[in-house]
């Protein structure tokens, strides 16, 4: 087991012990918010003919040279209607937005630029060759790759499917399994929200609300959030290998440290499970564990609420990535100037709670790792370097959004 590792090596090592979950093929109408596990290519053009992006005329540039110029209607073209016209010298075509462009024509001029006519038409300037001109595949050309292995069909993704007609039962995608994740928060003094009212030395539970709705979020399975509520390491150890039955990973809160109560220590031995690491040079959540039990990832947080949900963005992140076989799941990073003066100051790596505004991070206030009101409404993670002395307004940070 390697221990008091940097940030790096235990994503590097979280990633090197995790195995994405297997594929499937299913029909492209019930993949919404799966991630694809193979290229999908376009059987079509789209748009599949030259069209117009704009009410106006089609005509041929070449006769607009001498704008302005008069030009004969040969006829009118709608969107969803088709033109068997060859337009040839001093013609033109009335044409309709997504209507196709008949044979002939290499641009369209704007209805505004025209008089309007019926039978003639006066066109008020020249145009340039393919002015006004959508190509046939100018979206999407036939045997494109449209959606890359490891997309999560979302919003967009989806649309592109329909736009290529492959959003039907009967075309079958190939994509990654859902990924189920398991949740289990120890601790004696925790209670559900079902004990009214709170009993003395108790309090409410909230590691797993905050975990299961960042894991519905990012589109995983949770296939048991069981309050384990206990400090008990026989019963911690049935739970997981109860929830590894049906999970591909354990996520687990509380526990980790060096307490008495410190559960995990004795648990994992019972399950025979093997430990990768524990602590990692970082504030908070320092004693972070990754173990492995008949193969499946069990993540274990520190249990203080930021803890556990700053851990969670930047590890399990990484590890859903992985399992997921979509990179996307991974907070995206970036560098940024500090707008508020951080105090605090220490030889370690400090993760604070942040707001990047305007390409700027603001922190609020209140950063104990017990503390989880003041997260409701930031969007980011700051991180803080070592340092010598308070971080003044202006330093540039790294960011990793939520
Ligand atoms: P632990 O990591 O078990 O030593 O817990 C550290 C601190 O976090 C203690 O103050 C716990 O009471 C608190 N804590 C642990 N688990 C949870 C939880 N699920 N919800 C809220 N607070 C918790
Ligand atoms: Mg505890």
């Amino acid at each position: 087991m390697e221990t008091g590792i940097s940030v790096e090596r235990a994503i590097e090592l979280i990633r090197a012990y995790t195995n994405p979950v297997g594929t499937e093929r299913i029909p492209a109408i019930k993949a919404h918010g799966r991630v694809l596990a193979a290229d999908v290519k376009s059987p079509i053009d789209q748009p599949p003919w030259p069209r117009s992006p704009l009410d106006g005329y089609a005509l041929r540039s070449e006769d607009t040279k001498t704008a302005p110029v008069k030009l004969k209607v040969a006829d009118t073209v709608y969107a969803g209607g088709w033109s068997d016209k060859t337009v040839g010298a001093a013609q033109c075509v009335h044409i309709m937005t997504g209507a196709p462009i008949p044979d002939g024509c290499d641009c369209v001029i704007r209805q505004e630029d025209t008089d309007g006519g019926t039978d003639e038409v006066l066109i008020s300037k020249s145009l340039r060759h393919y002015e006004n001109y959508c190509f046939a595949g100018e979206d999407f050309k036939k045997g494109d790759v449209l959606l890359p292995s490891g997309t999560r069909l979302t919003g967009n993704a989806f649309g592109v499917l329909a736009a290529a007609g492959l959003l039907r039962e009967d075309e079958l995608l190939t994509v990654y399994k859902p990924v189920r994740c398991a949740v289990l928060c120890t601790g004696d003094e925790l209670v559900p929200n079902a004990v009214r009212p709170l009993p003395k030395g108790k309090i409410y539970s909230s590691n797993e609300a905050v975990l299961a709705a960042r894991l519905t979020e990012l589109g995983i399975e949770i296939t048991t959030v069981q309050g384990e509520f206990s400090d008990d390491p026989n019963a911690l150890a049935d739970a997981i290998r109860q929830a590894a039955e049906e999970a591909d990973v354990i996520l687990t809160t509380g526990g980790v440290s060096v307490g008495a109560k410190d559960i995990l220590h004795e648990t994992l031995p019972i399950l025979n499970a093997e430990r990768i690491f524990w602590r990692v040079k970082l504030k908070p959540g320092t004693p972070l564990m990754f173990s492995l039990f008949e193969g499946k990832p069990i993540l274990s947080l520190s249990g203080n609420p930021f803890a556990a949900s700053a851990t969670f963005e930047l590890f399990a992140r990484p590890l859903f990535a992985k399992l997921c076989g979509c990179e996307d799941l991974k907070a995206e990073t970036l560098q940024a100037p500090l707008e508020t003066p951080f105090e605090k100051f220490g030889k370690c790596r400090r993760f604070v709670r942040a707001i990047l505004r305007n390409g700027r991070v603001i922190l609020p206030e209140g950063h104990s790792s017990g503390q989880l009101a003041s997260s409701v409404g930031t969007n980011c993670l700051a991180e803080l370097p070592p340092s010598d002395r308070p971080l003044e307004k202006g330093s540039p940070v790294w960011v990793w959004m939520l």
